[in-house]
């Protein structure tokens, strides 16, 4: 029997996120033919509309139907060939299996090991390049964001590396979960490729992803002999609709594809990462209060490699992390990520990514809170502070303009 359940389910899961009403609506259209002019201009409206959410002026993005898993494919076969030597540090989960995918496509892959708690450290990477004097690495790949771990690794000290060691390697770069919750200018910052998927910071459903390819990649596809029509960049680069997508335009996904550019440059990207980077304080603020507790702690070890988009919360060894994730979803109405891989069962994480504002995370934050109380878990409530942080660091707005206050 169907029972109704009364109000709405706070999806906090690090992807899939919350899709924005206006979205949806978006999509809500009848199908239409996609060689029409109309369709095209759409179309055309978001490959242009993209490059500036990717920080890239003169190159490519290339939309897939696909998972990110189809974009981090197109990453290797465009650039790469069977028997090159690509450098992935390992980051987690994420980083992990990408790595797998590359040596599935006949990649040596070569990574440095970490503790899924803190980010990749630039120091290694440099020794890496600077040991590989006949430059047989051809490409270095990152995780921005790891999702599994929570922790954001330093894109801009990585480039540093690279370039201090005059080594001539890509940089490729991972950015499913950092896109549009976390700074990336991608030529600003001398990042040759940027992975992203549609489900997460960008507010649309699961199924599409992209490559924003910059013109140093654009130059070494050109080389590049590997066997691929799908996902090559060469052949999407004509006019025609039919080849950009390689197909039938995925056109209910491009309609929304739209409009969340839109609504993102309303917001203005400056705008949009303050507010995450404001809302993540406040998850963070309030986990801390948790943490006092002795029951939890953040799975990165280091503040300020704490990630923007999701907070990764690590349980003690005696306490089942399932059961929280479970119990918040099922009795509090609130559905929040588990732990993958190595950290399966020993972590929740809460996503704080794309369309989401104050109420909603003290929503979140509540809810695990009760979770926590329900599940009778020593903590220290901590919406308090989370509510204090917003409080003081919202935008001053709408004071009225005669100096009055509310005390
Ligand atoms: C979500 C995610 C992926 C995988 O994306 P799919 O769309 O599930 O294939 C890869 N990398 C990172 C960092 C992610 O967060």
């Amino acid at each position: 029997m169907k029972s109704h359940r009364p109000g709405r389910q706070f999806l906090h899961t690090p992807g899939p996120t919350h899709i924005p009403d206006r979205v949806q609506n978006a999509m809500h259209v009848k199908a239409v033919d996609f060689a029409s002019p109309e369709f095209m201009d759409v179309a055309v409206e978001c490959f242009e509309g993209l490059k500036p959410l990717f920080g890239l002026k003169e190159g490519e993005v290339f939309i897939y139907t696909a998972s990110g898993h189809g974009a981090w494919e197109a990453a290797f076969v465009n650039l790469l060939e069977p028997g090159d030597t690509v450098l992935m540090p390992e980051t987690g989960r994420f980083s992990r299996v990408w790595g797998e995918m590359g040596e599935a496509l006949g990649l040596k892959i070569e990574t440095v090991e970490n503790d899924w708690r803190t980010a990749i450290d630039p120091a290694d990477v440099e020794e890496k390049l600077r040991a590989d004097t006949d430059h047989t690495i051809k490409a270095v790949m990152m995780v921005h964001t790891e999702t599994a771990t929570g922790v954001t690794s330093d894109v801009p000290a990585v480039r540093r590396v690279i370039d201090a060691a005059g080594h001539p390697a890509l940089l490729i770069v991972d950015a499913i979960a950092s896109w549009l919750t976390t700074e990336l200018p991608m030529d600003d910052w001398g990042v040759d490729v940027v992975v992203g998927a549609s489900q997460k910071g960008l507010m649309l459903p699961p199924g599409l992803s992209f490559t924003a390819v910059g013109p140093k990649a654009l130059e070494a596809t050109k080389e590049c002999k590997t066997f691929r029509e799908y996902w090559s960049w060469s052949a999407r680069l004509g006019f025609e609709q039919y080849r950009r997508f390689c197909g039938t335009a995925p056109e209910h996904m491009i309609f929304g594809l739209r409009e969340a550019i839109e609504i993102i440059d309303e917001e203005g990207l400056d705008n949009l990462f303050a507010r995450h980077a404001r809302l993540a304080d406040a998850a963070r603020l309030c986990v801390g209060e948790w943490a006092k507790g002795g029951a939890l702690e953040f799975n990165a070890l280091r503040p300020e490699e704490r990630a923007n988009g999701l907070t990764v919360i690590r349980v003690r060894e005696d306490l089942d992390a399932e059961e929280i994730r479970r119990t918040a979803r099922d009795m509090f109405d609130v559905a929040c990520g588990g732990g993958l891989a190595l950290l399966a069962n020993k972590v929740f994480r809460i996503g704080h990514m794309g369309d989401i504002n104050d109420p909603m995370i003290l929503g979140a934050l509540g809810g695990v809170e009760s979770t926590l109380g329900y599940l009778g878990l020593p903590y220290e409530s901590g919406l308090g502070a989370a509510a204090k942080h917003l409080a003081e660091t919202a935008p001053r707005l709408n004071r009225p303009a005669d100096g009055r206050t509310y005390s």
